[in-house]
């Protein structure tokens, strides 16, 4: 079947690595003092910055970031698996290039580099319904419940990636990790 998967906090650990640049930026860049509320939503609460550094930071950063963020636990182990086993893998990504030179390079570059395999990638995406239809997702896995919202209306099965910001969500199935996601699939699709 046809497998359609985020990048962000579903292969790669994003927000972590937003996270701890942007401790270090505080500290180096604007000499202040690095994280001041860790248990704020969003990391520019955490940092106590005005929603206007936002996108200076990214400007600064973000390539670097996504670029290095490190795989989640499994991710390789899962996704090759599961491609091994003839299922198509489509990278369907938000990424835009707004802050980076070339979202598609470097989400290319990065799946290479780390041996994830993959049948196709798109990046700049809207709702992400449209790339799931196109090209026959069956299920979509994504950390952002506004993307899993739009593609199960369309009709698709969907994974909710756990993160640190969607606990509340509680509309679609959840997964924690890749074996679980794995176990589910097995046990779902696999008959
Ligand atoms: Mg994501």
């Amino acid at each position: 079947m046809v497998i359609g998967i985020d990048m962000d906090d579903t292969i790669c650990s994003t927000n972590e690595l937003i996270i701890k640049t942007a401790d270090e930026y505080d500290k180096e860049v604007l000499n202040g003092t690095g994280i001041k509320d860790e248990n704020a939503y969003e990391f520019t609460e955490m940092m106590g910055w005005p929603k206007e550094m936002k996108g200076k930071f990214f400007a600064d950063k973000l390539e670097y970031i996504m670029d290095n963020a490190e795989l989640k636990e499994g991710a390789k182990e899962i996704i090759n698996k599961l491609h091994d086993e003839g299922n198509k893998i489509i990278i369907i990504s938000f990424r835009k290039d707004k802050y980076l030179k070339n979202p598609f390079e470097l989400t290319k570059n990065y799946l290479d580099r780390n041996g994830i395999l993959y049948d196709k990638i798109f990046v700049n995406t809207g709702s992400k319904e449209d790339e799931c239809i196109e090209n026959g997702v069956k299920l979509f896995i994504d950390d952002k419940e506004e993307h899993c919202e739009n593609v199960s209306n369309a009709g698709i099965d969907v994974i909710l990636f756990t993160n640190l910001y969607n606990h509340d969500e509680n509309r679609f199935v959840r997964k924690d990790n890749w074996y679980q996601i794995y176990d589910y699939i097995k046990e779902k699709y696999y008959g």
